[in-house]
């Protein structure tokens, strides 16, 4: 309903804990932004691993009997939304096999732009595949690897894939934790008392109380087993490229990622918007629940008050029955309302995260208007998203993307906003400070640091022009 890319799984794993199923499902619950489709935990007792998977949310998916039949002191998890491979059960995560090297589970945050080939080779040489998941492909590889030890087949497996990758996996004696020498998605390291812990976010290490320790790096295999810990970095030397996005919008701002607290460069992207695209008005108002920091910097940079205009309905679930009778704007509004005495009669100016085909932005700005503002004036605290993402976040075609095909100021006047201002590159990759190199801004630029697939390129054609 609501006009955003998407993240696609948030991951989680923790060796050495009494409660590790529990833990587990706690941090899942933490990281539920990241995936609201399906959900699954797989555990080991140190002998034999069991797991369970169900679709929707975490609250809703494990009760005590679940919880009895999880039993060990390690476990990995994962949350999904749907990217490569289509949504149900049967692709819900981690996946779990019994191959020569032992039983292993596995969870994927990211996608393989490889995985076609991969998985084309493999059926050609026999492989019958469960799913329709790129994750699966690594699974593959690792049953038929020839290497000695469980280590050595990993590593061979994960050295043939390409593209963004962080992964938790689980053997009988083993919590491994793998992140692509790109660095594409966020994958950090905790400890609890004498447990190991390994998530996408800090904010499931709040959670169950754990000390934040590291970022796994690019390029890192790290492994917590019996003897203690290791790393290993099997891969070359990469260009690293973390997700912009995961600062613009798509993790928490209680979060640290890639080394940064997510709150604050969200606020110093709305400051260098207020310097970059000033606007003349009386208010600056959010679109929640993305957009709040990033309006917090606007209106603390602009010297304006920040009033929350619009309140979000955090009760709506995936499905809702609509009305036969048709109710004006009904769609949005039943995620947002807006609050008629801050809005009525006051130039507004509207901060949101991004605008990618334009249609839920269009209509908020006409409910912020039929709300009583006289004047409607947009700001965005990143640029056009211009092309889509092969590496693990869900996007539409490049022929969907408004800002592939439409001038800024076609966009105003398709959004009906009096004026809009995106913030620039530049300004996008200054809020992240000196790392900016290390940062991947494909949907930005349409440059990409990893080739996609060729069957892929269909995605980057563009497409008429919408109609105001
Ligand atoms: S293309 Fe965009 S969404 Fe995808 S990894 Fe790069 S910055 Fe993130």
């Amino acid at each position: 309903m609501m006009d955003k890319f998407r993240e696609e799984c948030g991951i989680f794993g923790i060796y050495g804990h009494t409660e590790a199923a529990n833990l587990t499902y706690l941090g899942l619950y933490a990281l539920q932004h990241r995936g609201q489709e399906s959900v699954g935990i797989a555990t080991s007792d140190g002998a034999r691993l069991q797991i369970h998977k169900a679709m929707g949310y975490v609250a809703d998916s494990f009760d005590e009997a679940t919880f009895a039949r999880l039993a060990g002191t390690s476990a990995i998890g994962h949350v999904r939304y749907s990217t490569a491979g289509e949504s149900g059960l049967k692709n819900a995560q981690p996946i779990l096999i019994d191959c020569a090297h032992g039983e292993i589970a596995i969870g994927h945050n990211g996608n393989l732009v490889n995985a076609q080939e991969l998985r084309d080779a493999l059926v050609r040489e026999g492989s019958i595949f469960q799913t329709t998941s790129d994750t699966e492909v690594l699974l593959h590889l690792y049953a038929r690897s020839k290497a000695p030890t469980p280590e050595e087949a990993l590593v061979e497996s994960i050295s043939q894939a390409q593209g963004a990758f962080s992964l938790v996996l689980l053997t009988k004696d083993r919590l491994i934790a793998v992140r692509d020498p790109h660095g594409f998605r966020p994958l950090t390291l905790g400890r609890l008392g004498d447990a190991y812990v390994v998530c996408s976010e800090t904010c499931a290490l709040d959670l169950i109380d754990a000390t934040w320790i590291r970022d796994i790096e690019p390029g890192e295999v790290f492994i917590a087993g019996p003897d203690g810990e290791k790393s290993i970095h099997p891969f070359p030397p990469a260009r690293k490229a973390h997700c912009i996005f995961e600062h613009v919008y798509f993790a928490r701002p209680d979060s640290y990622v890639f080394g940064k607290s997510v709150n604050e460069v969200r606020t110093e992207l709305g400051r260098r918007l207020a310097a970059e695209q000033p606007a003349d008005a009386d208010v600056v108002v959010p679109v929640p629940d993305s957009g709040v920091c990033a309006a917090i910097g606007f209106a603390e940079a602009s010297d304006l008050p920040l009033q929350m205009g619009l309140i979000r309905n955090h009760y709506v679930g995936r499905t809702f029955i609509e009305p036969h009778q048709s109710i004006r704007h009904f769609g949005v509004r039943v995620k947002l309302n807006p609050v008629k005495s801050i809005l009525q009669g006051r130039r507004v100016i509207l901060v949101d995260d991004s605008i990618v085909r334009g249609t839920t932005s269009r209509k908020i700005v006409k409910m912020v208007r039929a709300a009583g503002a006289s004047e409607v004036h947009m700001r965005i605290s990143c640029p056009p998203t211009i092309s889509p993402c092969f590496y693990g976040v869900d996007t539409p075609q490049r022929s969907e993307l408004i800002g592939a095909t439409h001038s800024i100021d076609e966009i105003r006047r398709f959004i009906g906003a009096d004026s809009l201002g995106y913030l620039s590159l530049d300004g996008m990759l200054s809020a992240v400070g000196n790392e900016r190199r290390h940062y991947c801004t494909s949907c930005y630029t349409g440059e990409y640091p990893v080739a996609f697939p060729e069957n892929q390129s269909a995605y980057l054609q563009l497409a008429l022009k919408l109609v105001e």
